[in-house]
């Protein structure tokens, strides 16, 4: 018990320096700055994607068991006093909460935020493009792994292909920037299409990114042999060269290439193959209010907890802080398959 307190002591003593010296900024001990939170709002989602959530269902959180929108305000509050500038709402399906597009205007005039962006999955969007524009929203990442309508029923469970098309064209008509397509690439599944999507950017001005399945929670799913961004951008460039395109400094993990006079890019995210670790500039707040530093690693601290606790700011910045400091330095998780990650992507947010 001495030795405990005398630990925790230390710890803390540490912590307190750590803070001090990095001015109150969330670098970790590998100089990453952490600078980007990821929110999923809600773990529920009005598709069932066969790699992302299993078929028999998963007992969803209830409404208690989910931060409210105020408590999520509150923690970006803090969280942007500790340097974080970047947040992309996210679940689950973000659209399917009630409230949420009040919520998102809230979270666009938070002070010291300089980038609010949006992932969905893009069936509600068509009818509900104005209120999110209205909302301050310019950025959306939009998930469609299939141009196929049915090949989008045998992967989502919904034909709701049509929907999600129409959601997308009046996005970019409605000149929202950049628009990027999320494409989990899957072997067996839509590794057909991998050259037909990526002719969408000499059309559209869309960001076209082929994502590595990961092997996170709970899933019947059996991709058989990943495939790895390599061989996608081996296939992909039988059609042209990819150029290069430089990213800014915080931009994400994801390669940026262009093919020669398209509109849009292409990007690979390996999140398998190469890790993006080092560069790795994120935590994660699940929709159950665990603070979540890689999404790789099932370490979590429970921020809820403490929140309905009544904690202070600081008590608060704190729980930030120690969830810097299990922030671990590599994932290897290609090294360890098939390894399964713990909690389900829908809520921990992807
Ligand atoms: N409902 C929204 C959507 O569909 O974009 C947001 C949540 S969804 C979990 C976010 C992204 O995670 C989607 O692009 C989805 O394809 C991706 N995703 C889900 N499970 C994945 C997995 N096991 N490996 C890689 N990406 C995954």
């Amino acid at each position: 018990m001495v030795y405990e307190n005398l630990a925790s002591l230390i710890l803390n003593r540490l912590k307190m320096e750590i803070q001090t010296v990095n001015n109150n900024k969330l670098i970790d001990r590998c100089n990453r700055q952490l600078n980007y939170l990821r929110i999923s709002i809600t773990d529920r989602c009005n598709l069932q994607c066969r790699y992302c959530m299993p078929q028999e269902l998963i007992p969803k959180l209830s409404h208690a068991e989910i931060l409210t929108y105020e408590e999520i305000l509150r923690v970006v509050r803090i969280a942007t006093r500790l340097g974080i500038s970047k947040v992309r709402v996210t679940g689950g399906e973000p659209l399917v909460r009630k409230g949420v597009y009040h919520f998102l205007k809230q979270l666009v005039t938070t002070e010291g935020l300089k980038d609010v962006s949006l992932t969905t999955n893009g069936v509600l969007l068509a009818d509900n493009l104005e209120k999110i524009q209205a909302a301050g929203i310019k950025r959306l990442n939009i998930s469609l792994d299939t141009l196929s309508p049915t090949k989008y029923r045998d992967i989502t469970g919904f034909d709701e292909f049509d929907r999600v098309w129409q959601g997308i064209e009046k996005a970019n008509k409605m000149g929202l920037y950049p628009i990027k397509l999320n494409i989990v690439a899957l072997r067996g599944i839509n590794d057909e299409e991998l050259v037909e999507m990526a002719q969408l950017s000499f059309r559209y001005p869309f960001h076209v990114r082929f994502i590595e399945y990961m092997p996170i929670g709970q899933s019947d799913f059996n991709p058989g042999a990943l495939l790895l961004a390599p061989e996608i951008k081996s296939r992909i460039s039988a059609m042209g060269k990819l150029i290069p395109v430089q990213g800014a400094e915080h931009d994400g993990p994801a390669q940026r290439y262009k093919f020669e006079h398209a509109k849009g890019e292409i990007g690979f995210i390996p999140a398998l193959s190469q890790h993006f670790c080092n560069k790795c500039n994120r935590l994660r707040l699940t929709a159950s209010g665990q603070l979540r530093p890689c999404l790789l690693s099932d370490h979590q601290e429970n921020l809820k907890t403490r929140l309905r606790q009544g904690c202070s700011d600081q008590e608060l910045a704190d729980i930030f802080f120690t969830a810097l400091q299990h922030k671990p330095s590599d994932h290897n998780l290609a090294a360890q398959d098939p390894m399964r990650i713990g909690g389900q992507m829908n809520a921990i947010g992807g």
